[in-house]
Parts: C-alpha cells; sequence; structure tokens
C-alpha cells in the first residue's frame, strides 16, 4: 500500500510517499528559509507564492525518486490544519486535484499528529505513549492510548518552545530560524546566568515561555546600560538550561505518572541537543522507551503526513472534495472525528 502525502502548513512545501504505513519510500522537501530570512520570520503572502511555485516540482520530483507514478498510490494525504491558511490552501488544492483527476480516496492530516507520527516510520508505537511536541507554534505533551487519538495533558499558555528560541535569537541579533544557532552557541558558553523556570502549579503538565522570554531580554537590556559585558555563549547556554530543564523534567514525570510505554519526542525543537541530551539522561532511570526522530524527520516534512495519513486511511478515514484548509484545526477533536 502506497500513499501519497503533501505537506504545505509554514514554510516547507513537501512531497512524500510511505509504503505500508512505516517504510519510507521518498521524501522530499524545498525550504523557503532563504527567503524569509531577510524579515526575520515567515512573511504569510510570501510563503504562499513559494508553494505554487514549488507544488508541481516537488511532486515530480517526489514521484521521479520512486519511480512510481500516481496510479501506483492507494490515497492522497493532505496536512488540512493547522497552519498559514494560504500556505495550507496550496496543498489542499494540490492533494484534491490528483485524487480527484485519479479518483484516488483524500485523507486530511492534522500537521501535529503528522509530526508524532513521523516517529512510527523509525520504531512501530506501544500504547499508552506520550508525546513531547516541541515546535515553532506547540508545545503539548499528549497521551495517546490507541491509534489516532489525542490526549492533550499539557500545553503552553503563552509562546511556545520553537517561540522563544526564535524570539531571544532575534534579540541576539541571529539570523532566522534562531533555533539551531542558539542550539548551537550555547554548547560554547556556559550557564553563568540564573533565568527563571516556570513549573507553574503543583502537577501541571502546562508550560510558559514568555517570562523566561522576557527575563533573557531585560538581562540584555540591564547589562548594556551598566556597561557589562555578556557573552551571546552563555545567555544562550543559560536560556538553553531554563527551556531543557522545564521541558525534560516535565515529561519525565507525566512519563512516571502515566506509566506509558514510550516517549516520543516531536517538532523542530526535537533538533536540540541539549534537550536531547538531557531526555536521554533522565530517562535511563525509567522502564519508558525514548524516541527522537533523526534530525530530517524533526521540521516539517511530508513523510511524517503520509505516516499519519496511512494509518487514519485504514482506519476508514476519507475526506470529501469540499476538503478544506483549517488553520485552527484543533487536535483532540480532530481524532474523534467520525
Ligand atoms: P508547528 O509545527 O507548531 O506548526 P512549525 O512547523 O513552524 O510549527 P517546526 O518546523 O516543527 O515548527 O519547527 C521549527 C522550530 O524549531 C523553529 O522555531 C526553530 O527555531 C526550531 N528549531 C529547529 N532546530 C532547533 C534546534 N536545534 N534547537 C532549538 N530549536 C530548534
Ligand atoms: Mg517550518
Ligand atoms: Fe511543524
Amino acid at each position: 500500500q502506497y500513499i501519497l502525502a503533501i505537506e504545505t502548513s509554514c514554510d516547507e512545501t513537501a512531497v512524500a510517499i510511505v509504503k505500508n504505513e512505516r517504510e519510507l519510500v521518498t521524501n522530499v522537501v524545498a525550504s523557503q528559509i532563504e527567503s524569509h530570512k531577510r524579515f526575520g520570520g515567515v512573511v504569510p503572502e510570501i510563503a504562499s507564492r513559494h508553494h505554487i511555485e514549488q507544488m508541481t516540482v516537488t511532486l515530480e520530483e517526489a514521484l521521479d525518486e520512486s519511480g512510481l507514478t500516481i496510479d501506483d498510490m492507494d490515497a492522497v494525504a493532505v496536512t488540512e490544519g493547522p497552519g498559514l491558511v494560504g500556505a495550507l490552501l496550496v496543498g489542499v488544492n494540490a492533494a484534491k486535484s490528483i485524487a480527484f483527476s485519479k479518483q484516488k480516496p483524500l485523507v486530511g492530516v492534522h500537521h501535529i499528529a503528522g509530526h508524532i507520527y513521523a516517529n512510527r516510520l523509525e520504531k512501530e508505537f506501544e500504547f499508552p505513549l506520550l508525546a513531547l511536541v516541541v515546535s515553532g507554534g506547540h508545545t503539548e505533551l499528549i497521551l495517546m492510548r490507541e491509534h489516532g487519538k489525542f490526549e492533550i495533558i499539557g500545553e503552553t499558555r503563552d509562546d511556545a518552545a520553537g517561540e522563544a528560541y526564535d524570539k531571544v535569537a532575534r534579540t541576539l541579533k541571529l539570523p532566522y530560524p534562531g533555533g539551531p544557532q542558539i542550539d548551537r552557541l550555547a554548547t560554547e558558553g556556559k550557564e553563568t546566568i540564573d533565568f527563571p523556570r516556570a513549573w507553574l502549579e503543583d502537577g501541571s503538565y502546562d508550560f510558559s515561555f514568555s517570562g523566561l522570554k522576557s527575563a533573557v531580554i531585560n538581562r540584555l537590556h540591564n547589562a548594556k546600560q551598566k556597561g557589562e559585558v555578556l557573552k551571546d555563549e552563555d545567555v544562550a547556554a543559560s536560556f538553553q538550561a531554563s527551556v531543557v530543564d522545564v521541558l525534560s523534567t516535565k515529561a519525565y514525570r507525566a512519563a512516571a505518572e502515566y506509566e506509558v510505554k514510550q516517549m516520543i519526542v516531536a517538532g523542530g525543537v526535537a533538533a536540540n541537543r541539549g534537550l536531547r541530551s538531557a531526555l536521554v539522561e533522565k530517562f535511563e532511570h525509567l522502564d519508558t522507551e525514548l524516541l527522537i526522530p533523526p534530525l530530517h524527520l524533526c521540521t516539517d516534512n511530508a513523510a511524517m503526513i503520509a505516516a499519519a495519513g496511512a494509518v487514519a486511511f485504514n482506519q476508514g478515514h476519507r475526506a470529501g472534495w469540499d476538503l478544506n484548509a483549517n488553520p485552527g484545526l484543533d487536535l483532540e477533536k480532530y481524532g474523534q472525528r467520525s
């Protein structure tokens, strides 16, 4: 069984093919990072235009690489949300045209379900499992007791982890996207500044990063006023220590409380070296298996949409020809759709 998938929710135009739910056949990603860099972030109108320009070439490249044709596909899966509406629409319309013209079933996929299912291309899931989703727009702890169903047990009350990385990076005048830059600087610096950690109420699995972001900005501002020299490396290391401490501690506590078989890390910030090593260290003390995807499956791609789409397809989910982009699609409700 072959599933063709399209992902255009943000600034990556991506097409992939997955065989039998778990085997990656091709994964083509056209990134627009260079076009958005000079604006310091993703510009929605530019993203949509790039998706239109890249959609057909990316699809052709994926098919060429695989040696397969659309006739060989069993279904077409596409990210229906959440994301930028204009960006999502390009993928949704492309998927609808392909599926309609070849009379193939169409499957809508939630972007975050995709980030989670990226891990299943590496290792079979064992339930119950927890997913720590840390990306540009989301920071969530999600409990899964079965395929396709999601329970959010904790989420950010303000900024997402990736967003905090990008904002702090911008304050340090580092290029977009800032996450990888801070990650690199952090390895060269020392944790000399004691930044706050937002633990929130006892037992809460929610997160908050806006206080930390403000603390970093204020600390840099004060230093400048006093003529004190702060090394960017040390600011990066101290900021990262705070983020990683909270993320890894809450993930560990949740895994122990829910007695999960696996802990999955997903989303762009899962690429972070500090987070990866902190999690590995903590989970040595638990029976929970820790799954961290390889870097190419952490950031946006269509392989993850194919992996989640294949499961949805085999569970009988079909989208109609009226499928629309849904920028605010809710993960729990998506899992409960009929
Ligand atoms: P969402 O998935 O929530 O819709 P998104 O698709 O924009 O948002 P991703 O592409 O999954 O997010 O991840 C991008 C984010 O990951 C950016 O904020 C980026 O800075 C961050 N990121 C990437 N690599 C690293 C890293 N090594 N360390 C920290 N952050 C990183
Ligand atoms: Mg992205
Ligand atoms: Fe994403």
